[in-house]
This record gives structure tokens, sequence and C-alpha cells, in this order.
């Protein structure tokens, strides 16, 4: 049993968490990463995002794909408006198995259980009663929030969960086409189609939490099922094979971020995922960025010194939280399939660049007010009236969340 000491202590060897430690293996800090599993592995193997987020982190040498578009899918249809090569598909595992950290110790098979601030920093313990110094803390543990756990701190317990697989053998009519789908009959979140190639796809679908009760296995069953029958994928994908699968819990920010006294928390830790999408990859390197730049500035890693970091991420994601969290509420409520296909159409008659912002999830009151009209907007309000009445006085079937993500499992 012996402590070691170090400038900053890195918790989780994820996305984020690997992303800092490149960053910090430039600078002379003593700087530690621990993770839990055996041996660095990423999953899911591979992210869809923006291309610009790939280039400004170096990544383009790890883009596997390029996609011509990023589509949106209704029941029944379809809005596609962006420039080429716009969006990408990063292979993160292939950078991280690349990555060679010179300054950065990093130790594998290494489980936090216990941690104690101390007056100038926070002590970590392992399984094996190690226990490691950090001045800095940072917690980039994914959805376990292991640090900020132990040491007391509030947790985002809103999550979402995603179950992911990837196919050969396809039948692809689409060429070069990342899509975002939208229907109730598979989940009360939505799914997602990346076409590699004309064999080759990613598919994979959300759930929101705690508005679901279904488990892993269930939205295993769901995509399974959604490959044979769902249109438009399912004449491109009845043949597919699978060939990689990948699903986990995570949360998606109740809040965008805290910091304490020696901590920080990013990526997923700091309920990263932004809550509509639940996308999570730009918000994860992006955050690990942002926790460099404060590293490299603050004079102490005091809460007040740290507030830098929050300033950072609050400019880039934060200020779009609150929207991001009313229009989930109200697509969980008051949103039906047949409001979807509407509201879908709509995008077509929005800008290039409105619809981008729609894709990156900078969503604003006036940009979603775009995306209305009047049938759409009545409907919803309809459906909101209807919400808050006795059932005798009900006009309209009720809505419910649960049925939602149910009516496909069991049909
Ligand atoms: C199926 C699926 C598909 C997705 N697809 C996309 C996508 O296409 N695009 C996108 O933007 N986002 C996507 N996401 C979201 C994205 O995966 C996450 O937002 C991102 O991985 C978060 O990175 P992270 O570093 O915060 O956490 P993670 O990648 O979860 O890393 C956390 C690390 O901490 C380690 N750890 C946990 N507990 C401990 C402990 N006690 N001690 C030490 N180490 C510990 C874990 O082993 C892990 O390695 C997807 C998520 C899923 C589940």
């Amino acid at each position: 049993m012996k402590k070691e000491v170090y400038d900053v202590i890195i918790v989780g060897a994820g996305v984020s968490g690997l992303r800092l430690a490149a960053f910090l293996d430039k600078t002379k800090l003593r700087v530690l990463l621990l993770e839990k599993k055996p041996v660095i592995s990423i999953q899911p193997r591979s992210f869809g995002t923006f291309t610009y987020t790939a280039k400004s982190h170096g990544l383009e040498p790890f883009i596997d794909t390029y996609f011509d578009t990023w589509a949106f899918y209704g029941p029944t249809v379809k809005a596609a408006r962006t420039e080429k090569k716009i969006m990408c598909l990063v292979n993160y595992a292939r950078w991280a198995a690349s990555l060679k950290l010179k300054r950065v110790k990093v130790k594998t098979g290494v489980d936090i259980v216990k941690a104690r601030r101390l007056d100038s920093g926070i002590l970590l313990a392992d399984r094996s009663k190690n226990t490691y110094f950090g001045r800095l803390v940072v917690d980039s543990s994914g959805f376990a929030q292991v640090v900020q756990r132990l040491l007391g701190l509030e947790t985002n317990k809103e999550t979402g969960l995603s179950y992911e697989v990837e196919l050969d053998n396809c039948n692809l009519h689409v060429q070069k086409e990342a899509s975002f789908i939208l229907n109730f009959q598979v989940s009360n979140s939505g799914g997602w189609l990346y076409v590699l190639s004309r064999r080759k796809a990613q598919f994979g679908w959300a759930d929101f939490y705690p508005e679901s009760d279904a488990t892993l296995a269930d939205l295993k069953k769901r995509v399974h099922r959604a490959l044979k029958t769902l249109t438009p994928y399912n004449s491109w994908l009845r043949d597919c094979r699978i060939t990689y699968s990948y699903g986990r819990f995570g949360p998606a920010g109740k809040t965008p971020h805290k910091v304490y006294d020696n901590v920080i928390a990013i990526g997923d830790a700091g309920g990263c995922g932004t809550p509509v999408t639940l996308e999570g990859f730009r918000e994860a390197v992006d955050s690990a960025r942002m926790a460099y730049q404060t590293i490299m500035k603050v004079r102490d890693y005091s809460a007040k010194e740290l507030d830098y970091f929050l300033d950072l991420f609050w400019d880039t994601y934060g200020r779009y939280y609150h929207m991001h969290k009313i229009i989930r509420y109200i697509y969980l409520h008051w949103v039906r399939n047949e409001d979807i296909d509407r509201w879908i159409a709509n995008f077509n008659s929005v800008n290039k660049t409105d619809f981008f912002r729609l894709i990156r999830g900078e969503h604003t009151p006036y940009l979603m007010l775009k995306t209305l009209d009047t049938r759409l907007a009545l409907d919803i309000l309809f459906n909101a009236i209807n919400s808050v009445l006795p059932s005798f006085l009900q006009f309209r079937p009720p809505i419910s969340t649960s049925k939602k993500e149910v009516i496909y499992a069991k049909s």
C-alpha cells in the first residue's frame, strides 16, 4: 500500500479521459490516468459526429466515412438539407490504439472504490487499497460518475439508454447518408442509421429515461425487430448480418456540469450528452479540451478558479440546455407519430443554416417556432390540454410515454 501523488488524476479512460490525457501529455504536470477495465477499449468503437469537431481535435486521419447528408426520417417523411461532408464517422477506437502517451502515467485494471477530500486535494483508493492523491481529480468515468458519487456530490440521474449494431451484408440504396429516425413505434426517443458502404452500416436506438422502464434487453429486441420491419430501413437491412453490438445507459445532463474544489467532471460524467439527441462524443472531447484550458489557466484548483471551465462550457453548450429540456418534455408528452411527420416535413422548408442548427442542438425558441405550422401547433396544444383533463373529459386518446415505447415490442 503506497500513496502516489499527482497534480492531476483522470478517472476513466473513455473518450473524454483519453482526450484530456492526450492534451496534458504535452505539459510538465504529473498526470495519472486510471481505468477500471483491464485494457483501454473504446465503446462504441466509432461515433457519428460533425466534421469540424473531428478536425478541431486532430481526428481527421481517423475518419472512416464522410457522410453526404444527414437526414431526418419520420414514420413516412424525410428531410435532408446539409452540405456534403458536414458529418462523419470517427473511429475513436483506432485513435485510442494509436495514442502514445509519454508523460502521462496510465494504469488499467484500477477500480476506484473510495474517495476522500483532504485539505489540498482528493485521495482515491482502489480495490487493492492502493491510494492516489491528486491536487485535481477529473471525473471522466462516464455514467458511473464515480468520483462525484464517492465524494457524495450531486450526480446526474436522468439518463438515456442506447443500443447499437454494426451490420454487414446490407442492401443499401442510399449512399453515404447518416440519418436520425423518429418513430414512436420503436422507442420514446429516436434511432440512427449510418451508411458506411453499400454493404455496411451502423444502426441503433435510444430510449429516454426515467420516462421509460424498458431494459437494455428490451431495446436490443426492438432493434433486432426494427431491422426486419421498420420502414424505410427494413428493405435495406432485412438480410444483414450483425457483426458487433453494444448498449449502455448514460446521463443526459439534468444540469450542464458543476465544478467543486479540486474536482471537475467531463464527458458523460458531467452529464454531457445533450438531453434531446443524446449525442455525447462532441461534448466529451470538447469538455476535455475545456478542462485542459482551465488547468493551464488557473492559479489553484479551488471551485472559484475552476469556474472558468463552466464559463467555457456554458458558452458552447450550456445555453441550449433549458430549451432541450422543454423540447424533450413536449416531445415525450404531447407528440404523436403523425405530429412527427408534419414536424419533419417542416424541416424541409427551413434554410440550410437553420437545418444545421437543428442537428447541432442549437435550439432556441425562435428556431423551434420556425419548424411549426398552425395545424401542428394546434395539435400539440390540444394534446397538452387533453393531457391535463380528467379521463371522462378527454376528447382524444391520451398519450402515454410508456405506451410510446412498448407498442412495437408487443406487436
Ligand atoms: C450504443 C451507443 C452509441 C453511441 N453513439 C454515439 C454517436 O454516434 N455519436 C455521439 O456523439 N455519441 C454517441 N454515443 C454517446 C457516447 O458514447 C458518449 O457520450 C461518450 O462515450 C462519453 O464519453 P466519456 O468519456 O464521458 O465516457 P465513457 O466513454 O463511458 O468512458 C468512461 C470510462 O470510465 C471507466 N470507468 C468507469 N468506472 C470507473 C472506475 N470506478 N474506476 C476507473 N474507471 C472507471 C469506464 O470503464 C470507461 O472506460 C453513443 C452511446 C452508446 C451507448
